[in-house]
């Protein structure tokens, strides 16, 4: 085992996500309070103060809510391009740029853990995804995202566990309440996947060998669990792949947290 894996929480009310190899422990997004990233840690038998690093993706507020309080608690390092950095420090009035790096975009260690940033297309100053490496063990977490461009898919490829998101199923959203210009967002470039643009993506993933696929960032009011793994898994199963056999699927919650993940 190198990686163990653990979604506190995720969905346009607030991500956040823990990952260790056993010696290095990072949150990758903190966009929940700060007293949930701490019990939903306790939860598993962790805490802040043994932290190693915080990835961001992000300044948008559903990743960056308990970052506040969470950098006053502590001196974790915060990682993400500087100009999200900057960003967050004018809306939440944090001083994380101290932490830019000019090796962001190439890859850096914290600790034994390689990250490897990759961007994506979202309405953000600079989204990205990551991959974290252990050996020959990798995890990719991507969400917020309008479409899988094939340099995504190239930076996600051959990953043990794959974090994706789920967002939303094309009718519901469709036939929905929110506003046009809000629909369109959600379902332009730089909105969120749809659950039918996920499948296609878990299929592409589960190909070059992914075994455990993580749906995250679920919308609410656009979507259904049902809908999202029923959506991925008929993409898989088209594969002859054997959903529990050979891949696993499991959604995020916004209000629980998914089961420990090892690869
Ligand atoms: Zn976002
Ligand atoms: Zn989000």
């Amino acid at each position: 085992m190198n990686f163990s894996v653990c979604v506190l929480s995720s969905g346009s009310k607030g991500n956040c996500t823990y990952i260790t190899d056993g010696t290095t422990k990072i949150l990758l997004d903190a966009g929940i309070c700060c007293r949930d990233i701490e019990s939903g840690l306790n939860d598993i038998g962790e805490n802040i103060a043994s932290l190693d690093g915080i990835l961001i993706t992000h300044e948008h507020c559903d990743h960056i809510r308990g970052l506040k309080t969470l950098t006053k608690k502590s001196d974790i390092p915060v990682y993400s391009n500087y100009k999200t950095l900057n960003a967050i420090d004018y809306a939440m009035a944090t001083s994380t740029k101290r932490y830019a790096r000019e090796d962001f975009d190439s890859g850096f260690y914290i600790k034994s853990i390689f990250v490897q940033p990759f961007r994506i297309s979202h309405d953000a100053v600079y989204p990205v995804g990551y991959t974290l490496n252990r050996g020959s063990s990798k995890i990719t977490s991507v969400t917020d995202l309008g479409i899988v461009s094939p340099n995504i898919l190239a930076n996600a490829k051959g990953s043990d566990i794959v974090i994706l998101e789920s967002n939303h199923d094309e009718e519901m959203l469709k036939r929905g309440k929110y506003p046009e210009m809000l629909k369109r967002r959600i379902e332009g470039k730089l909105g969120h996947l749809s659950n039918n643009t996920a499948a296609q993506f878990a299929r592409d993933l589960v190909q070059s060998g992914t075994k455990q696929l993580i749906l995250a960032h679920l919308s609410e009011e656009n979507n259904l669990p049902a809908l999202a793994l029923e959506a991925v898994c008929s993409s898989i199963v088209s594969l002859g792949a054997v959903i529990d056999k050979d891949v696993t699927v499991e959604i995020a919650y916004q209000r629980s947290r998914t089961a420990l993940h090892n690869c």
